[in-house]
């Protein structure tokens, strides 16, 4: 798969399977994955999307071995190691129109 940005803040993965996907910045932001933002024993999101800055985009992408992508975010967030498998779940979550900023 081959992934870019979109427009100013948003990400585009180009998967095998011929789909496209575009992820908003702020709604693939309030999917990380990391013990911060997700309680690890209940699997409850502790950052919810209300706690997100209005604005927040990647300022960095960096692949994790074969299996997953780290991304920085604005909003100096960069725990979140966020899998193919998950990015590819999450292609069918995906709001269809921008959440309202
Ligand atoms: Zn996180």
């Amino acid at each position: 798969m081959e992934i870019n940005r979109h427009g100013d803040h948003d990400i585009l993965i180009r998967w095998n399977t011929g789909e496209d996907g575009i992820y908003p910045a702020r709604f693939l932001r309030g999917q990380c994955p990391c013990a911060t933002c997700v309680d690890e024993l209940t699997g409850k999101r502790i950052v919810t999307p209300n706690l997100l800055p209005i604005l927040v985009y990647p300022t960095k992408i960096e692949p994790v071995g074969r299996y997953a992508i780290q991304v920085f975010w604005s909003d100096g967030h960069s725990t979140g190691i966020y899998t193919w498998e998950r990015l590819y779940a999450l292609l069918a979550e995906i709001p269809r129109s921008p959440p309202v900023q």
